[in-house]
């Protein structure tokens, strides 16, 4: 069974780095499968990560959308 480490974070899950399929000598075949290691990294990615908990309320989110209606000139 062919082995492909894939490094995720352990707090969110995301990708952290994906590592190249280690083969075995069955590579390639039909109805191979390779098999998913995953090793989990010990934080979370930055976009997961809130560190600094600013002053923002309850219901937060990214201040992304809702912006864009009037105007597109003020960024
Ligand atoms: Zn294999
Ligand atoms: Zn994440």
């Amino acid at each position: 069974m062919c082995y492909k480490v894939v490094e995720r974070f352990s707090v969110c899950k995301c990708v952290y780095f994906q590592h190249s399929i280690d083969p075995c000598s069955a590579y390639g075949q039909r109805g191979h499968s390779v098999q998913e290691k995953t090793v989990l990294v010990g934080y979370a990615c930055p976009r997961h990560s809130t560190r600094g908990s600013s002053s923002s309320p309850s219901s937060g989110g990214w201040p992304d959308s809702g912006y864009s209606s009037s105007k597109g000139s003020y960024r």
